[in-house]
């Protein structure tokens, strides 16, 4: 029996993790503007404050919807 895979963003989500996958669709994948570390933040916080937690560079990150 085949498990169903989900690509969302950089992840591949296998199964039915159904909370799993919609933490991920409510998360978007950003790099950091200095290092270009992956980070997941959140969509629906409006704008937030990111902190780069490889190389603390703070930024803003701005949603578009
Ligand atoms: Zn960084």
């Amino acid at each position: 029996m085949a498990v169903p895979s989900f690509k969302i963003g950089e992840d591949m989500v296998v199964g039915f993790d159904r909370a799993k996958i919609l933490e991920l669709v409510d998360h978007r994948l950003i790099e950091c503007e200095e290092c270009g570390a992956k980070l997941r933040v959140p969509i629906d916080k409006g704008n937030l404050k990111v902190t780069c937690p490889k190389c603390k560079h703070v930024f803003d990150m701005i949603p578009q919807k």
